[in-house]
């Protein structure tokens, strides 16, 4: 085991503070990573106020972790010291069942290993990237383009992978109207990937406040849904919309600006429920999905793509002390867009 030093809540209500965790001793295919910027994800937030089921305190979240390959066991091919790289939500899965053969380890079926608040295959309690360094077995690490700058590399591991899977999936191209609902750390990527993949993207966001961002980001246009206007002018309108709401909303409202065919997915994760009206999908064959984060494969797709674009997040890097503030934050909707702790603060 080794020592890392980190930032806990003790507490579902927090504040943090520094704790020393454990790492285990490299395994053959384990890297040892350095981590350099970790980002501040609204599911950090949920799991560490138990939103989402009891977790165990000290609880150190964060999974959008950015840093440097410190070392390598012994059977690892796929990285080096030195490498900059990057871990997201998942540090492991079965590796054997159809998913985990098919690049979609999010959704295996004995459930992935999150990178905080699961018990690994070693029996230990995950804990995440608030920290100085991390152990992870090399399947799921992956490669930051040198392109990238590593701090804003960090939101791509979440914010960046669970937008980008779904504008794949449903097929995000010029022709498709998509909207976006909620201009926060995922919804901000929404923009700018639906943007490059060549969709007419419409921010849904609760005001106009941020109208100018938006636009400058990629969208087309921009609605406020305090409006009740809003909902007239774009009924029926889109293909594809990605809801990365962190709270409950009127889901059924936003069904209705769905086309025939079109698709409502959410990607934000409330603790409360949805309530869908039948009669909100069944005239129009309209659907309510959900997506989950992204496979390996396809997240170093997304980064080789970002590199490729251009794209990166708008970040706002702060010190360790500030994360509680930062938290407070986000949960005010006052983040522009993507908090990313400096890690070399802690
Ligand atoms: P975030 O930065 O806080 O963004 C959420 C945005 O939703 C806010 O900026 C705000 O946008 C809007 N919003 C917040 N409260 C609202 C309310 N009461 N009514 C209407 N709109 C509201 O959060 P995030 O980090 O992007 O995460 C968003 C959600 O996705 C969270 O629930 C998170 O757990 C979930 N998530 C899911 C996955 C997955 O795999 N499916 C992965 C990562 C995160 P406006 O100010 O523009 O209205
Ligand atoms: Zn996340």
């Amino acid at each position: 085991m080794s020592t890392a030093q980190a930032r806990a809540v003790f507490q579902a209500e927090g504040p943090f503070q520094s704790a020393e965790i454990q790492r285990r001793d490299l395994q053959p295919h384990d890297i040892l990573i350095e981590i350099k910027y970790a980002g501040i994800c609204h599911s950090d937030i949920h799991s560490a106020r138990g939103e989402w089921g009891p977790v165990q305190y000290p609880f150190v979240p964060g999974h959008e972790i950015a840093g440097i390959v410190a070392a390598v066991g012994s059977a690892v091919t796929g990285h080096t010291v030195g490498d900059r790289v990057g871990v997201g939500c998942m540090v492991d899965s079965c590796g054997e069942c159809v998913h985990c053969h098919n690049g979609e380890e999010q959704y295996c079926l004995e459930g992935m290993t999150g990178t905080y608040g699961a018990v690994d295959r070693y029996g230990q309690y995950t804990q995440g990237g608030y920290s100085s360094h991390i152990v992870v077995t090399e399947e799921f690490v992956v490669r930051i383009p040198d392109g990238i700058a590593l701090d804003a590399a960090a939101p791509l591991l979440c914010a960046g992978i669970t937008t980008y899977s779904p504008l794949r999936h449903w097929e995000a191209a010029p022709g498709k109207k998509i909207a976006v609902v909620g201009l926060g750390g995922l919804g901000h990527m929404a923009v700018k990937f639906a943007h490059a993949m060549g969709a007419e993207v419409t921010v849904l966001s609760q005001t106009l406040k941020k109208k100018e961002d938006g636009l400058k980001l990629g969208a087309d246009r921009y609605y406020a849904t305090s409006d009740a206007e809003t909902f007239k002018a774009l009924a029926g309108s889109f293909d594809l919309i990605v809801n990365t709401v962190s709270a409950q909303i009127d889901i059924n409202a936003y069904l209705s600006l769905l086309a025939v065919d079109g698709t409502l997915v959410n990607v934000g994760a409330p603790s409360e429920p949805l309530p869908v009206q039948v009669f909100s999908l069944i005239p129009q064959r309209r659907s309510f999905a959900g997506s989950s984060i992204g496979g390996i494969r396809e997240t170093q797709e997304m980064l080789d793509f970002c590199a490729e674009h251009g794209i990166t997040p708008e970040i706002e890097v702060i010190s360790a002390d500030r994360i509680d503030e930062a938290w407070e934050r986000v949960l005010a909707s006052d983040v522009k867009y993507r908090f990313v702790i400096d890690i070399a603060t802690l």
